[in-house]
């Protein structure tokens, strides 16, 4: 099964791709962390993506995400299935990525759409903590009581993410609903919609979206 997540930002995409991934046995592939792994690297594409992830805030070029894709796909073995965790993000992306998805064999069986509303989102991301040490995601008020507090995991520091300031989640959802609504109305004139609703507790929104999944494989 080859599956496709989208949704704005805080909606659950990461921890819901994890669970179906382990459910399904697919790699994850999560768009966002290939890419802040670059900006960490002091090369010329590393800077670049580092002043339009987190200074501008704004997406990635197709073409870097195209060879990033390319790369990490070529190097998953064709009889095990992926899901491609916040990619499509805009519709341009769509024809790129069935094209490379026919390349290799792979057809699309669905696109998950977690919904979830604008006060959600804030309220969820206000929450979204890292480690610095082992990366590890924590939540607030979750896996550790405040932001002071060492990562559960190591005993590392723990920050939120630089583009996950007030400003720049604003910013990153209005990008959602102007370039990546469009992706999941595209899959839904396929017939390739899961909508869901995000509201709910993490088990909850896994039944739902295995309950559909379970009758289109
Ligand atoms: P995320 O972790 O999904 O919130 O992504 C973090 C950032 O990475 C986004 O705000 C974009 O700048 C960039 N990004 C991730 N996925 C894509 C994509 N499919 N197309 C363009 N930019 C992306």
């Amino acid at each position: 099964m080859n599956l496709l997540i989208i949704g704005p930002q805080g909606s659950g995409k990461g921890t819901q791709s994890e669970l179906l991934a382990k459910k399904f046995n697919l790699a994850h592939i999560e768009m966002g962390q290939l890419l802040r792994k670059e900006t960490k690297k002091k090369t010329i594409l590393g800077e670049k993506l580092n002043d339009i992830i987190n200074v501008k805030k704004e997406l990635v070029s197709d073409e870097v995400i195209f060879e990033v894709l390319t790369e990490v796909i070529s190097n998953i073995p064709i009889d095990k299935g992926v899901i491609l965790d916040g990619v499509p993000r805009r519709q341009t992306q769509v024809g790129l990525i069935e094209k490379l998805f026919e390349k290799s064999n792979r057809v699309i069986d669905a696109c998950v759409y977690l919904d979830v509303d604008e006060q959600e989102s804030l309220r969820r991301i206000s929450n979204r903590y890292a480690c610095v040490d082992c990366g590890h995601k924590i939540v607030l008020g979750k896996d550790v009581a405040s932001d002071e507090d060492s990562c559960p995991f190591c005993g590392g520091d723990i920050q939120q993410r630089i583009d996950d300031s007030q400003e720049g989640i604003k910013k990153r959802l209005e990008i959602f609903h102007r370039e990546t609504r469009p992706v999941a109305d595209h899959y839904q004139k396929m017939g390739k919609l899961v909508n869901i609703r995000g509201e709910q507790s993490v088990d909850a929104v896994f039944q739902d979206i295995v309950a559909i999944l379970s009758n289109i494989k």
